[in-house]
């Protein structure tokens, strides 16, 4: 009997260990502790320190940066007519893209058709190219048809290099269009472009760089928009020369560039 009743303790004390041993809950357990890879953290946190609920940050909001815009005292228009020549443009766009200058090129067409890529960076330069006729001959004004022929071809030689419709005008020699011509103009959505201030770079006898920009500041001089024209084309070597000294008296009175 006492060995029947010692046989019936020991089998319930492996019947309790047996069931102690498999119960799922303490082999969770066991492998969340010394395998945690094995389980979510998040269950693992959960059953050590209960659930938590979580709470979202509040999204911080910044202050957006405001800049001040710079004021300027005048607005200036650096213009350059009768180009593109490689001699000369080239340089130009050269000292324009130094000094972070945008100007308005008033291309003639057959001169542009030569040198397409010339204009190509200077559109892409972010300066305007603008039609100056196709011949700059005398006798572009002989007849409505021969001066819609000058713009159009011109028109075509700067959107074909450019990708971008033209729509400023100078005109050659700076005599001004009949109304049909101001008409014809205005279809196209073209606005004739003048200016006020003079380099003097096209005169006779040949002006010096130093010449040029007291040509510059003395015409421009109490003017609150200068519109400076001066020419990109053969031989106007004085004209790269001086063109830094005439950024530079801009930058000096305070006016900011622009192109059309
Ligand atoms: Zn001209």
């Amino acid at each position: 009997m006492k060995r029947f009743i010692l046989s019936l303790i020991s089998v319930m004390i492996l019947i309790t260990v047996c069931v102690a041993m498999t119960s799922s809950e303490r082999q969770d357990k066991y492998v969340a502790v010394f395998h945690p890879a094995a389980v979510k953290t998040q269950d693992v946190a959960e059953e050590f320190f209960g659930k938590e609920e979580i709470i979202p940050e509040e999204p911080v909001v910044k202050e957006p940066v405001v800049e001040e815009p710079k004021v300027y005292d005048g607005v200036v228009y650096l213009t350059f007519d009768d180009g593109p020549v490689e001699a000369i443009t080239v340089p130009i766009l050269d000292i324009l893209k130094e000094y972070g200058v945008k100007a308005t090129f008033f291309t003639l067409g057959s001169y542009g058709e030569r040198n397409p890529e010339i204009l190509k960076r200077q559109a892409e330069e972010g300066h305007t190219v603008a039609n100056h006729s196709y011949s700059h001959k005398k006798d572009i004004f002989q007849s409505l048809s021969t001066f819609q022929s000058e713009i159009e071809k011109t028109n075509e030689v700067i959107l074909n290099a450019t990708g971008k419709e033209v729509k400023f005008f100078r005109i050659p020699y700076g005599t001004k269009v009949g109304a049909a011509y101001k008409e014809y103009l205005d279809s196209l959505g073209m606005e004739v472009i003048g200016w006020n201030c003079e380099s003097y770079d096209s005169r006779t006898p040949k002006r010096t760089a130093e010449q040029i920009l007291e040509g510059v500041k003395s015409t421009s001089k109490g003017k609150k928009e200068v519109i400076v024209i001066m020419h990109d084309t053969y031989g106007k070597t004085e004209t790269v020369k001086a063109l830094p000294s005439v950024i530079e008296y801009f930058q000096s009175i305070n006016y900011e560039f622009k192109a059309f």
